[in-house]
């Protein structure tokens, strides 16, 4: 009989053990399977904290519901039906001039329409004017190996970027926009750009369909971002 060990009862850890554990029953195989944990308690950085009314989340709180292995996972577990939307939509920039909201209809801090590009409390006139080029510049030379900040900045200015958006995304990636690859964090953003000949129109499209098919439930939070 084989013996499989799984270092580390994180989400890594755990789904690789769940999914070892649904193959072993499919092939109808004999195996051992052995998860071993340095601390006491599983999760990983994934830990929920309750102090009186509140509760909190020392690492992830959200699940990104385009990519595609993460949906399948939850119907599952059965866990579908308890994923919780943000009904406000609502972030906020701690700037010099005290807290400021980015825009509702926006992701990652990237506007998704004129509108919400018009509402930013973060960027001046000339920066929204600036960033109005995403609609009608076309990529001529951008590829998934380029920097995400320069493609940014490219097509949507870059006091929008610095301002609105590399607050959001350098504290997702913990790094330097213009250091991260387009590949290796948005890659479908320059899909988006070729296909709808525009970041914010295309990002729109797509997230539109997504909610569209989705079964929403709804909690009321608020996002508070450093900057
Ligand atoms: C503040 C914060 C916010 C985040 N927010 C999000 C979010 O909103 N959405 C999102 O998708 N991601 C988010 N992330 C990232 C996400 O939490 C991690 O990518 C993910 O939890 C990592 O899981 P993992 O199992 O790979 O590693 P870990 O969670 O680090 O688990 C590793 C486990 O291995 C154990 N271990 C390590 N070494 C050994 C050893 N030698 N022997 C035995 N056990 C060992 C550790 O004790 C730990 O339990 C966030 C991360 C942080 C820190």
């Amino acid at each position: 009989m084989t013996t499989t060990v799984v270092i580390g009862g994180g989400i890594t850890g755990l789904s690789t053990l769940y999914y070892l554990q649904k193959e072993r029953k499919r092939q109808a195989q004999q195996m051992n399977l052995i998860l071993i944990e340095a601390s006491e308690a599983l999760g990983g950085k994934i830990r929920t904290v309750h102090e009186g009314d509140f509760i909190m989340e020392t690492g992830a709180d959200s699940i990104v519901s385009r990519k595609s292995n993460v949906a399948p996972l939850l119907d599952e577990l059965q866990l579908t039906s308890r994923v919780v939307y943000n009904a406000t939509g609502t972030s906020f920039i701690y700037t010099d001039q005290g807290l400021k909201k980015i825009p509702e209809e926006s992701v990652f801090g990237i506007p998704l329409s004129m509108q919400a590009l018009a509402e930013s409390e973060l960027v001046s006139a000339e920066g929204k004017v600036e960033a109005l080029k995403d609609y009608y510049t076309p990529n001529k030379s951008f590829t998934k190996t380029d920097s995400l900040g320069h493609f940014l900045e490219a097509f949507l200015g870059k006091e929008l970027v610095a301002k609105q958006i590399a607050p959001v995304i350098s504290g997702v990636y913990s790094g330097d926009l213009y250091e991260l690859t387009i590949a290796s964090t948005f890659p479908f953003l320059l899909d988006y750009k070729d296909q709808y000949g525009s970041i914010m129109r295309g990002w729109r499209r797509i997230k539109q369909s997504i909610w569209e098919r989705a079964t929403k439930s709804f909690c009321r939070s608020i996002t508070v971002r450093l900057f």
